[in-house]
């Protein structure tokens, strides 16, 4: 169930604490390593990923942080600060069936390393306890983080010698078939590949990726999410719903994907899909443009120029491919009331947060904003706040580490 909280950020060292306290207070010992992934936040290309297309997702200052420690059996123990429960499984045991709430993330990554060609067969059992500051069901990936985090930690811990990119692949197939929702390969590629102050452009088809600098310092300007705190439900109704109609266009119009499809072939679309289907094929087709345009104008004219793309993708989401709610078109308005360069919701859509990206001296009066409307609208209180582009998932220094540390040494 995707309750929406709202957590405060804590940042990695808070979170770091808090991981290995709860460890202790779960399993009644300590851990012996710790792992971060980040949350991300999608800058432009929705829907496009399951299409083959173009997404330009970031790693942001959110993270899921897991303790861990290895077992002498072949038992997995997982648990989290947002249950008391501890679900336990056997190595041996493990299926895309035999796992399911929320434990079907992390227990589903090991299972898909192993349909991966990890060899499962020798490997020890895991004590994992996760932490996170990214607010669940906001559209900002916390099942991608706690996958990535999982992937990360087993690769190493038993390694499986897997790179970044198999390691999202072995994410996504957790999320498809263990977890049963059929998202695309963005989410873990943006939180395994992030890098500081940039986001990440990725081809779909390809799984090619390439490192976008957004230089938002050099001209001043900072991305404020509003999360709505509408919840979002992927693996149900609306998102399927959307991919049915992406197949049925790219069936209709004789391609593998919407992908091979561009702005010459709308007339041809129009004249052989219904309406509906048209509009969901063209948000396909023009969002896709929209992206490598946005990177084109960015890497000229710098991130102050792209508020274009960001606006019309937003448009096109909303009357386009419907997946908008009158929460999320408020945001976007009030964004651009107080000057944002560009605005648009974020994610998969029905609930979740919009983004604008706005000079940083009007941050605060947006926040005010965003409280205000959405207080007059007698909608729920939005949680408004900044996130910064960051680096993608990494190990934290812990215990043994920690006594070679230079720091310590002097
Ligand atoms: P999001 O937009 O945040 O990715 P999803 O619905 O895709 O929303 O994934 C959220 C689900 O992931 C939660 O309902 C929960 O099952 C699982 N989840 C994410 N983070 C954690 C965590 N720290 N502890 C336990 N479960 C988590
Ligand atoms: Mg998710």
């Amino acid at each position: 169930d995707t309750t929406t909280s709202a957590p405060a950020p804590k940042g990695l060292d808070e979170l770091d604490s808090a991981a290995v306290r709860g460890f202790a207070a779960a399993y009644g010992e300590a851990p012996t390593s710790l792992w971060a992934a980040p949350g991300r936040v999608n800058f432009i290309g929705e829907h496009t990923d399951y299409n083959d297309g173009f997404v330009l997702p970031f790693a942001i200052d959110r993270h899921t942080v897991m303790a861990a420690r290895v077992r002498d059996d072949r038992l997995v123990r997982v648990s989290s600060s947002f249950t008391d429960e501890i679900v336990e499984i056997s190595i041996d045991d493990l299926s895309a069936e035999s796992v399911s709430g929320w434990s079907a993330y992390p227990l589903g990554v090991i299972w898909a390393a192993g349909v991966q060609g990890a060899d499962l067969a020798r490997v020890p059992g895991l004590d994992l306890y996760v932490v996170s500051d990214i607010p669940v069901g906001a559209g900002l990936s916390s099942s991608a983080a706690l996958e990535s985090v999982v992937g990360i930690a087993i690769d190493e811990l038993w390694g499986l010698g897997f790179d970044r990119r198999t390691l999202a692949v072995i994410g996504r197939r957790a999320e498809n078939e263990a977890v049963g929702a059929p998202t695309g390969i963005m989410d873990q590629s943006a939180v395994l590949l992030g890098r500081l102050d940039s986001a990440v452009l990725i081809d779909c088809r390809s799984l090619e990726t390439r490192v976008v600098p957004l230089g938002l310092d050099d001209e001043e300007l900072v991305i404020v999410v509003t999360d709505t705190r509408v919840e979002h439900e992927h693996a149900t109704g609306g998102y399927a719903a959307r991919r049915a109609s992406c197949e049925l266009g790219a069936r209709t119009l004789g391609v593998p994907s919407l992908r091979d499809l561009g702005p010459d072939d709308l007339g041809r679309a129009e004249e052989l899909l219904d309406d509906e289907t048209f509009r969901r094929v063209r948000h396909i087709i023009t969002e896709n443009e929209r992206v490598l345009d946005l990177v084109r104008t960015l890497e000229k004219h710098g991130a102050g120029a792209v508020g274009a793309q960001l606006d019309a993708s937003h448009t096109s989401m909303r009357d386009d491919f419907e997946i908008s709610v009158p929460e999320l078109d408020l945001s976007v308005e009030v964004a651009r009331r107080v000057g944002a360069i560009g605005s648009r919701m974020t994610g998969g859509g029905f609930g979740g947060s919009s983004i604008a990206l706005i000079h940083r001296s009007k941050a605060e009066a947006l926040a005010e904003a965003q409280r205000a409307a959405f207080a007059e609208a007698g909608y729920r209180e939005p949680v408004v706040f900044t996130v910064v582009p960051s680096e993608g998932a990494v190990r934290r220094p812990f215990g043994e580490a920690s006594v070679t540390d230079p720091a310590i040494e002097r």
